[in-house]
Order: structure tokens, then C-alpha cells, then sequence
């Protein structure tokens, strides 16, 4: 029998359809989506019969009944939302693939409040006029970084582009070597700056760069100095970089205006938490930048924004520019922005409230602790099936932050006895919720501190199903 006779035991899209089980299915999913899945399990059926050969022992009946039988499952695998719970045990606290920053409990409420009814988003209720989605963030921001004024956009990568568009437009900003960063997603300074119309004027080397490059570089086309902070790599050895401090003298030298993107800008000092000694956004405001910007989702712990301060004259004209209304936030963002910057007005509260400042400074003490206890309830719902331990890991900022910041924090390892880790691994990261952790010398390592707190529940029934399968498959 060739290949082509093969075909001929394959069903008609028609049979699919009719067969019970189908004929099931289709009583509770779209039929259009059972319809795809059958032709997409029949193509694959067709191209294994051409190509593999006749599959001789296979008869009519049983390829119908594989192929009905995988149709249940890829409609299955199609019906379910792509965004899915994910417990986030990887110990990199703002995990850019995982949403970065979890929101304040006070952000989430405001979040529902914006999406289950209508909102005074740009209504003033006092004189019952047009009104600004900007305004209360621009004063919350002003009073919590000391700046003059403020604005808020859709991410920082926005923030940076209307900067340089408004400010430098045709003309030329100067950049250290040392500073062209690029950021996780294809952010990359040189590319920003050709996208916002200005010119990159680079100076210095990699390793070095004085004020006396900046000198050498400024002339009338001169727009802009920019400082960027190099949030994911650290220059080590034989390095001098600019600082803000200096680039803010030359400024003044020269009568031009000074740019800091912060990345992943902070309100509240974290340096006696074990977390590097780094400027708070209010310390870079008071430095003299004029304008400073930062992300919503990173170290600040709200929702996804870029976060614009500085003098009211650069603030103003970056409003008009028409490039606002293309990248402005949303409701969401406003509620949940709004709720997490009044956090900061307590900044003990703050650390208390915002679950990223939250996990950061969570002590080893108290990560063993509850590493312990979520060890034993493992050991008490799977038995032999793992050996499991706790042990010291590291945990990391991520998000690109400091990212020579070591977090000593403590993690449940697991040995499966009947499976790969790598398997186990697997099995996790496609349930329901998804569980994140990492495999290392062959056991899975959970890192407590970034589990939240309530999850653990849900985290040693998702491991005793997985053990579960995970036998099953192996047997
Ligand atoms: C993260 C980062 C950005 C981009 O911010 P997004 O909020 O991801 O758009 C820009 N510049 C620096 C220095 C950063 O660290």
C-alpha cells in the first residue's frame, strides 16, 4: 500500500463531526473552533500518512479514534485563556516575563472600581467641567519627588521617546559610551533617539568618560545632556563614569538642560535592607536634573507606566506634544498609579502595603520560616514521592534593577523519586495556575520569596498533582 492509499483511511471532517464525542463537544464550544481543530488534526493526520509511510497496522477505525481523541484535546488547550495565574517561586522579584510587579491590595481595588462602572477619568466633580486624567497623579508625584511638576505616560520606553522628542527634536543629545544601554524587548538608547528625531552624540569610552567629553562634544546643535542609569549591567575594574551631579554642573556651565532615566526609580531608600545604596528619585530631583524618568512596574511596584518629573517648563511642552495623546495611560493604569503613589505618602506603609517592597525586604528569618513550614506540608501530602529540603538560595531584584544585588533568601528544594525534575518542571509550569520554579543539579528549587502570601496552599496541591502525573507518565 504508497502513501496516497494511506490517505483513504483518514475521516472526512464530516465523521469527525459525527462521531459522539464530537457531536459532544460541540454542544458546549464555538463550532467554528471545533471545526478548526478538526482540520488541524486531520492535516497533521495526512502529512504523517504521506510522509511516515502507510502506518499498515493502523486500521480505519483506530486513526478516527486518535484523531477524534486529539481533537478533544486541542480544543481542550484552544478554549482555555492564554493569561493564566502564574506562582511565581523563581525568587526574581520583578519577573518582566512574569508582569513584574504584583499590585498593592489598595491598587487592585482601584483597578475594580475603574472597570466595573463609569469613572470621573476626565471630569472634574467640583465644577462639574472637563478635567484631567493627569491631575491627581501630577500632584501625588510632585509632593512625593519634590519636583516641579509631572507626568505620567504608557511605559518608561514612552516616557524617554517624548522626552527626547519634545526637548531635542533636530538637534543633538550627548550620551556617555558607558550609558547606551539596551533593556530587555528591544529597548535600546541609540534606537530611541533616532525614533524621537534627535541626533546621539556619544562620548567618552566604554569604560571612561570625564566632563571634559561633554565639553569637547557641546556646541549650538546641543539639545540635551542625558544620563542613563545602566539598570541592567554593572561597569567593573578600570571604570570612571559621569554622574548625574556632574552632568547637572555642566549643565548649569552651559546653560542646557539635564535628563536622567532612572529606569527603575524609587521613592523609599532600600540600602538598609541589604539592597544597594542607589539615589531616590527625590535624591536625583534635588540633584538639580530637570527632567527624571522611571517606571511604573518596576521598583516603584505599581502598574505598567512611565513616570515623567521635573521642571514645569519641560513638563508643559512635553503635554502639548502630540506624541502624548498617541502613548497616554489608561483608566487602569490612572486607578491602580494613583492608589499605589498614595501608599508612598506613609512610606512605612509602603513597605508594609506594596507587595515588591514587600518582598525585597522580607528578612531570611522569616523566608526560612515560612520555607519550613511550606516544606512540611509538602512532606505531609507527598510522602516518599520527592525528598524534600530546604535550603539557602538568592534571590533577584529582576526587572532589570540592580542586578548585582544578592537577596539571601531560602527555598523548598524537591527530588522527585519517579521522575525527572525537568519533568516535574514541565508538568508545573502547564497547570492550572502555572507554578514557576527553576531545576538545578537535578532538583526543583522554589524560592519562598516570591510566592505570595496565601499561595502556598494552592502551591502544595499543584506539587502533589504533578507528583501524581508525573508518576503516571513515567510508568
Ligand atoms: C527598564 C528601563 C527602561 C524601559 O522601561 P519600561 O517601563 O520597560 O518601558 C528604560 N530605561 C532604563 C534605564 C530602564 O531600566
Amino acid at each position: 500500500m504508497d502513501n496516497k492509499e494511506a490517505l483513504r483511511k483518514l475521516p472526512a471532517v464530516d465523521e469527525v463531526l459525527r462521531s459522539p464525542e464530537v457531536a459532544g463537544l460541540l454542544a458546549e464550544k464555538p463550532r467554528n473552533l471545533v471545526v478548526e481543530m478538526v482540520r488541524k488534526v486531520l492535516d497533521r493526520w495526512r502529512q504523517a500518512l504521506l510522509t511516515e509511510g502507510a502506518k499498515e497496522e493502523m486500521g480505519r477505525a483506530e486513526i478516527t479514534a486518535r484523531v477524534v481523541g486529539e481533537v478533544i484535546r486541542e480544543t481542550a488547550r484552544r478554549s482555555r485563556a492564554n493569561l493564566r495565574r502564574v506562582i511565581n517561586a523563581t525568587g526574581v522579584v520583578l519577573h518582566t516575563n512574569l508582569g513584574r510587579a504584583v499590585l498593592a491590595h489598595a491598587a487592585r481595588a482601584a483597578v475594580e472600581m475603574v472597570a466595573s462602572g463609569y469613572c470621573n477619568l476626565e471630569l472634574d466633580l467640583q465644577s462639574g467641567r472637563r478635567g484631567s486624567r493627569y491631575a491627581p497623579l501630577e500632584g501625588l508625584l510632585t509632593s512625593l519627588t519634590g519636583a516641579e511638576a509631572a507626568m505620567v505616560v504608557n511605559n518608561n520606553a514612552a516616557a524617554v521617546l517624548l522626552a527626547l522628542s519634545t526637548l531635542a527634536r533636530g538637534r543633538e543629545v550627548i550620551v556617555s559610551r558607558g550609558q547606551l544601554v539596551e533593556i530587555g524587548g528591544s529597548f535600546r538608547i541609540p534606537e530611541v533617539m533616532a525614533q524621537s528625531g534627535a541626533t546621539l552624540v556619544e562620548v567618552g569610552a566604554t569604560n571612561k568618560t570625564y566632563p571634559d567629553d561633554y565639553r569637547r562634544a557641546i556646541t549650538d546643535r546641543t539639545a540635551l545632556l542625558l544620563h542613563v542609569h545602566t539598570s541592567n549591567y554593572r561597569l567593573v575594574g578600570f571604570v570612571r563614569e559621569i554622574t548625574v551631579n556632574e552632568l547637572v554642573m555642566l549643565g548649569k556651565e552651559y546653560g542646557l538642560p539635564v535628563m536622567s532615566d532612572l529606569g527603575s526609580g524609587f521613592l523609599v531608600d532600600l540600602s538598609h535592607f541589604g539592597l544597594p545604596a542607589e539615589p531616590t528619585v527625590q535624591e536625583v530631583v534635588a540633584s538639580g536634573a530637570d527632567v527624571v524618568t522611571f517606571s511604573g512596574d518596576k521598583l516603584l511596584g505599581g502598574p505598567q507606566a512611565g513616570i515623567i518629573v521635573g521642571r514645569r517648563e519641560y513638563i508643559e511642552k512635553m503635554k502639548k506634544n502630540p506624541l502624548t495623546r498617541a502613548i497616554r495611560i489608561d483608566k487602569f493604569t490612572a486607578a491602580a498609579l494613583e492608589a499605589t503613589l498614595r501608599l508612598y505618602l506613609e512610606p512605612d506603609k509602603a513597605l508594609v502595603h506594596i507587595p515588591t517592597l514587600r518582598m525585597l525586604t522580607a528578612s531570611v528569618t522569616k523566608l526560612e520560616e515560612r520555607a519550613r513550614k511550606l516544606a512540611e506540608q509538602m512532606h505531609q501530602m507527598v510522602g516518599e514521592k520527592a525528598l524534600i529540603e530546604i535550603e539557602p538560595v538568592i534571590s533577584r531584584v529582576g526587572g532589570g534593577a540592580m542586578p548585582t544585588a544578592d537577596l539571601p533568601s531560602m527555598a523548598v528544594t524537591l527530588r522527585p523519586r519517579q521522575t525527572e525534575s525537568e519533568n516535574l518542571a514541565r508538568i508545573l509550569r502547564t497547570g492550572e495556575p502555572a507554578v514557576m520554579g527553576r531545576v538545578q543539579d537535578d532538583r526543583l528549587i522554589l524560592d519562598i520569596r516570591t510566592v505570595l502570601p496565601g499561595e502556598e496552599e494552592i502551591l502544595v496541591q499543584a506539587i502533589t498533582a504533578a507528583l501524581q502525573s508525573g508518576e503516571e507518565v513515567e510508568r
